[in-house]
């Protein structure tokens, strides 16, 4: 892995931009919140985009009649969190109690390793993934990642 800082902001661009044309086929709206300046992580960039568009898919699959995804950026003074919530039927009992094992799918085609692969990238970069299901909202998947320490 690089020992580069990477522009958190700039990543959540570019998959913004990569799930432009599927959130407008699909009638959702990609809200973002920036409740704390995006703050330097360190790491793989394509495997940390793959996290975030694994989310947003699968939030975008969860609406299949449109609606709205946030994402919401916060940081303390250790970790940076990245929350993509969805207005969606929520997360599965089954699944909440086996989150990120293998094969698990409630799609017709799906593989049911999104979640796994993100976890264990996540994971790969000292962070965590934290899932949820807020009444009357959705899912939410709250991805908290170390913040790059910039000496000088
Ligand atoms: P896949 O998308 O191929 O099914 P994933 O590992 O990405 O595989 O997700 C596994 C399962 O977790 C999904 O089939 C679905 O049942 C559930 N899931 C994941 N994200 C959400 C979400 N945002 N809302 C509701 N259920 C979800
Ligand atoms: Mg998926």
């Amino acid at each position: 892995k690089s020992a580069k800082p990477l522009d958190l902001g700039e990543l959540l661009e570019q998959v913004r931009l990569l799930l432009d044309t599927q959130c407008l086929m699909n009638n959702i709206e990609l809200l973002c919140n920036y409740k704390a300046k995006p703050q330097p992580v360190i790491g793989d960039a394509n495997q940390l985009k793959q996290v975030f568009v694994n989310l947003l898919k699968n939030a975008v699959e969860a609406m299949p009649k449109g609606g709205q995804i946030q994402l919401i950026v916060d940081a303390d003074t250790r970790e940076t969190s990245i929350t993509i919530q969805d207005q969606g039927p929520g997360i599965p009992l089954e699944l909440m109690n086996n989150i990120g094992r293998p094969f698990y799918t409630t799609k017709q085609n799906g593989t049911g390793l999104g979640l796994m692969v993100s976890y264990k990238i996540v994971q790969d970069h000292g962070g965590s993934i934290h899932a949820e299901n807020i009444p009357q909202a959705g899912a939410a998947f709250t991805i908290k990642l170390p913040i790059a320490q910039v000496k000088d």
